[in-house]
């Protein structure tokens, strides 16, 4: 029992909990319950509970009182805060508009992201960005020139090996196939309104390996669906059921409606697929009834076809007959909100083309910002990449000496107390201050690189493995000895340091060596040096 109602940002700490793990009804109940909070004059961080709760919305299919959102979100992104998370959210809000048919405002907000990942030089949103101009061309119904951006957006995020982003371009980039194939299998011969599904095929492979990966539910749940939805429509049933049933399954359990409309017209369509009209019929009742989102129109535009479909074969023509009406009113809206849209945004071929090359450009300028990939923008350091990118030149440093390359782990102790007591932007002096000091203290022939949070790596070339003890023994009396109450009174740094000294000379084996040595040094009590 608590003794007192938490704060605002509390709740926000434990909605992102919920989320992260997977329960979403709990992860919108709490941000729900602290954005009327916050409204009602609670103090609180709004910007950060407007974001989530945009996301959180977006996830379980309210898709509209998502949108609403935009309202209180944008104005209080655009006053203040980091960029990119006004980025972030105008990309979510340009995907709502589109999923419900707001074209016009959908490309403005895409175009604005886009435009502000570009002046930012954020290669990593230039990557998701890129994806939210496909997704405004696949639902305005081009999905031709959806998947040409979706590749360019695949493109980008593998150059900079953003996991989020890859998972991103590779569901949109299946989704703009599979929506080909849906324009075509009434048009053209049905071998030849395959030929996408067969392309998305490995892309949705990737994309379930990556999810499988990164431990992300949600992400499992769209990559199980892309699959079982491109092996249904490839004519391979059998493959595609288990993989329909357990995403249903998981969508239903973690409560994303978003995804379990379109799960669930796929299984109808399954069941169509292994003449069971009967199934089908059941299925696709349940989704417009359960699961279907308030609003997404391309789900219920398949519902209806599915259920006409069934109706037929079932020899129930006066349901077959309702349900096909349904479909074509649906269609012929979309025809015409599509052409009016295309007509007030000038979406022609030629203009397609010009954002084309304007991407293009913005490509090519982001391979110039590699370099900068390459950095951890807080600290000037090199970043994790860079320690990757930069191993065989240290290999070749270490020379033929075996025992000539040693690593050194190095984690500052208790440095969430640092933050809880004295801020986190004396946190980032910290680690600023620490990183200048890594700086003056190795060699040029040497590389220090922030693995990430309060957690650096110190390479130590053409030096044995009893001199890169004294150097880093001397590092940590460095630390521990530096002026940091002038950052802040009373405040106080140390490190521990792990240190693995090659042979092997292997990169892996050596990291792994250096953790395990830092781990001791913090059991063993922390500011020290422990050698593996
Ligand atoms: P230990 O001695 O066991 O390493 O304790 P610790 O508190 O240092 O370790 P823990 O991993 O629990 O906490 C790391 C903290 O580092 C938590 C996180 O808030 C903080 N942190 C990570 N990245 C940054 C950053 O960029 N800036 C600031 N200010 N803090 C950061
Ligand atoms: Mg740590
Ligand atoms: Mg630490």
């Amino acid at each position: 029992m608590r003794t007192s109602a938490p704060d605002c940002d509390s709740l926000l700490r434990e909605a992102d909990a919920a989320r992260d793990g997977g329960r979403l009804p709990d992860a919108l109940s709490l941000t729900e319950a602290a954005w009327l909070r916050m409204a009602a004059g609670e103090p609180g961080d709004r910007r950060r509970a407007a974001m989530l709760l945009i996301q959180l919305r977006h996830r379980s299919g309210r898709l509209a009182s998502a949108l609403s959102l935009a309202h209180d979100a944008l104005p209080l992104l655009r006053a203040g805060g980091p960029v990119g998370d006004l980025i972030d959210t105008l990309r979510i809000l340009a995907l709502l508009a589109a999923d419900t048919d707001a074209f016009v405002q959908s490309l403005a907000w895409a175009q604005e992201a886009h435009r502000l990942a570009a002046e930012h030089a954020d290669a990593v949103r230039l990557s998701l960005t890129t994806n939210a101009l496909g997704g405004f061309f696949d639902r305005i119904g081009d999905p031709w020139q959806g998947v040409r951006l979706m590749l360019e957006s695949l493109e980008l995020a593998r150059a900079c090996g953003d996991a989020y982003a890859l998972t991103v371009a590779l569901n949109n980039t299946t989704v703009a196939l599979v929506s080909q194939y849906h324009l075509l299998r009434d048009g053209v011969a049905l071998d030849e309104a395959r030929e996408p599904l067969r392309r998305a095929l490995p892309y949705v492979r990737e994309l379930a390996a990556l999810a499988l990966d990164r431990g992300d539910p949600y992400a499992r749940v769209i990559a199980l669906g892309n699959e079982g939805e491109v092996l249904v429509h490839l004519g391979d049933p059998e493959a595609a059921a288990p993989l329909l049933d357990e995403s249903i399954f998981q969508a239903r359990r973690h409560g994303y409606g978003a995804l379990s409309g379109r799960i669930g017209c796929s299984r109808g369509e399954l069941a169509l697929a292994c003449g069971e009209p009967q199934l089908a019929w059941d299925r696709l009742q349940e989704v417009l009834t359960s699961d279907l989102p308030a609003d997404p129109r391309a789900t219920l535009r398949r519902l209806h076809h599915g259920l006409s479909r069934a109706a037929a074969a079932l020899g129930r023509s006066a349901d077959a007959l309702h349900h096909l009406e349904a479909y074509l009113a649906l269609e012929r809206q979309r025809v015409v909100v599509q052409l009016r849209a295309q007509s007030e945004l000038f979406v022609t071929r030629m203009e397609a083309e010009q954002m084309r090359r304007e991407s293009q450009t913005l490509r090519e300028r982001t391979r110039a910002l590699e370099a900068d990939v390459l950095r951890d923008p807080l600290t000037g350091l090199g970043n994790r990449r860079q320690l990757e990118a930069a191993w065989p030149a240290l290999l070749a440093e270490a020379g033929s000496g075996e025992e000539m390359l040693s690593v050194a782990a190095l984690d500052l102790d208790h440095f969430k107390r640092v933050n809880d007591s004295h801020g986190h932007a004396v946190g980032d002096q910290v680690l600023v201050a620490l990183a200048d000091l890594l700086r003056v203290h190795v060699r040029a022939s040497d590389l220090a690189v922030r693995m990430g949070g309060e957690e650096f790596l110190l390479v130590l070339t053409a030096i044995g493995p009893e001199r890169a003890t004294e150097v880093c023994e001397r590092l940590r009396q460095r630390v521990a000895e530096h002026g940091w109450a002038s950052l802040a009174p009373g405040l106080t740094v140390t490190v521990s340091i792990g240190l693995a000294s090659a042979p092997p000379l292997e990169a892996a084996a050596l990291m792994r060596r250096a953790d395990e040595a830092l781990y001791r040094a913090k059991t063993e009590g922390r500011n020290r040096l422990v050698r593996g």
